[in-house]
């Protein structure tokens, strides 16, 4: 989508640091990190919120997820742990507006969220 800062790092017309890559989805640092690992994980696809998953999008999310936990045992911290966190429209958080899958690590989290 044009204008779409996620669309832009998707095909690498705006910068960012790529941790991984595929036909489907793109990972990167988050540019103002919340943790000393915060990665983003994306589909390339464009994609609102998640109110505007579909039917026949269930592999497309799950491969968000794998990646995140691959992501996570490469950089070594799978077993200490870590968050994901998706943000939804205005109550969630979301600045934003194209799907993304935060990967939080390398302190201990506060739960519950703010
Ligand atoms: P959210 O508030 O859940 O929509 O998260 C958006 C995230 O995108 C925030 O953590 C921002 O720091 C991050 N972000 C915004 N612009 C960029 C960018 N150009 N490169 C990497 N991360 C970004
Ligand atoms: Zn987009």
């Amino acid at each position: 989508m044009q204008d779409c800062i996620f669309c832009k790092i998707a095909k690498h017309e705006l910068p960012a640091t790529i941790l991984y890559e595929d036909d489907q989805v793109i990972a990167f640092n988050d540019i103002d990190p919340k943790a000393p690992h915060h990665l983003l994980v994306i589909p390339k696809r464009h994609i609102t919120t998640l109110n505007d998953l579909e039917e026949g999008d269930e592999a497309l999310v799950g491969r968000l997820q794998v990646t995140a936990a691959k992501l996570a045992k490469q950089l070594g911290f799978a077993e200490a742990g870590y968050r994901v966190v998706m943000n939804c429209n205005e109550d969630g958080g979301q600045t934003v507006w194209h799907i993304h899958m935060h990967v939080l690590a390398g302190r201990s989290l506060n739960w519950p969220p703010g």
